[in-house]
């Protein structure tokens, strides 16, 4: 036989969604008695049987085999009047929170509540709430609640405290989104350059961590390439900072269409790019340098103030056994970088 509170917490997911699904309607007592009669009928056809008698003797039945499968501990005291039954809940809160959690709405957390206004409505009876507390101490929730005839409580109305359970997750909806949109743009904002929307250096420097590691791991290669724009200062003397800035973009923007769509790409610095590139040996790190150099040096970008061309040198390394951290592999490409610098500029070295 399967565990009660696993079986229970599964029919209340279930009969929420089908009695939602079924009526377009949040009035306590319609969704209650649906929600309980759902409830019942997958207890029941999980081996949890109730058998009715059909009279309202079935309530302290119902009562019975939800506290003899230890979900809360119930005192049902003597009709007081007529055929009034009075009980207090006592819930222990471990219970009544995991519940909550997978309901995510207090109203619905009581699926022993459910089951009795389902029962009681056949019987022309509704159920009122007297009292609800929490006494965190104890780990229990007391509530207090009494049959009542069905005409004493309003079949369609909104029950106020339904009523505020929408209000608050309306509001705990909103507030959530809000918080999820925000967090995107933090973490957004913490991983990218502004200017390019590159990588920034240090998001850079943690994916780059994560393919040496995979690249050590599977034994496989992994080359890096730096490169620097090219008397980039005149640009900005000739032009101004603003025109500098769209240079850079336009960099950028080479960046990403020659290199391929698992290429880590960085702006390292000002006016300074780093590449990784996972399973790609020296000769085609090379190859990738040398055909992204063709493209910015053949790059027309269109300003206010005229076209401008930039040209680029690279400095390309390869991971290996003398080489074998991110630093190191840096390192080494920031050197063939100055390399290029001397040489002439607008080419490709390695290291
Ligand atoms: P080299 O060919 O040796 O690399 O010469 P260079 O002029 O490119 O190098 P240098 O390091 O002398 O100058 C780089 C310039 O890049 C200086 C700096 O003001 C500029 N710079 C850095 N970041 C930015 C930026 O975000 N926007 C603009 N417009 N300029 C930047
Ligand atoms: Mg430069
Ligand atoms: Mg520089």
């Amino acid at each position: 036989m399967r565990d009660f509170k696993e079986v229970l917490y599964e029919s209340l997911l279930y009969s929420f969604g089908k009695i939602l699904a079924e009526y377009n309607a949040f009035a306590q007592d319609t969704v209650l008695k649906g929600v309980g009669r759902e409830i019942i009928e997958y207890l029941d056809r999980n081996g949890f049987e109730f058998k009715e008698k059909g009279s309202l003797e079935d309530l302290p039945e119902l009562i019975k085999l939800f506290t003899t499968n230890g979900f809360a501990e119930i005192e049902v005291t003597a009709a007081e009047k007529g055929d009034t039954y009075k009980w207090n809940n006592l819930y222990g809160l471990q219970a009544y929170s995991e519940l909550q959690e997978i309901a995510e709405n207090p109203f619905l957390s009581c699926p022993l509540n459910a089951c009795l206004t389902y029962i009681a409505g056949k019987h022309g009876k509704s159920l009122r709430l007297h009292s609800k507390s929490f006494d965190m101490n104890a780990g229990v929730a007391y509530s207090q609640e009494e049959i009542v005839n069905a005409d004493m409580v309003s079949e369609d109305g909104f029950d106020p405290l339904v009523i505020e359970n929408r209000r608050l997750l309306k509001i705990s909806e909103r507030n959530e989104l809000a918080l999820r949109n925000a967090l995107g743009q933090v973490q957004l904002m913490a991983s990218t350059d502004y200017l390019t929307g590159l990588n920034n250096r240090r998001h850079f420097f943690e994916l780059a961590e994560q393919e040496i590691q995979g690249a050590h791991r599977y034994k496989r290669f992994i080359s890096a390439i730096m490169l620097d724009v090219d008397n980039f200062k005149k640009i900005n003397d000739t032009y101004g900072h603003t025109i500098g800035d769209q240079v850079l973009k336009d960099v950028a923007e080479c960046c990403r269409q020659t290199m391929r769509k698992v290429d880590v790409l960085g702006r390292y610095g000002g006016e300074e790019f780093a590449v990784l590139l996972p399973e790609s040996d020296l000769s085609a790190a090379c190859r990738a340098a040398e055909r992204l150099r063709q493209r910015i040096a053949l790059n027309v970008i269109d300003t206010e103030s005229g076209t401008v061309r930039v040209t680029a040198s690279f400095g390309v390394a390869t991971l290996g056994d003398d080489r074998s951290t991110l630093g190191a592999l840096l390192i080494g490409a920031d050197r063939a970088l100055y390399a290029a610098k001397r040489n002439g500029r607008n080419q490709v070295c390695s290291d």
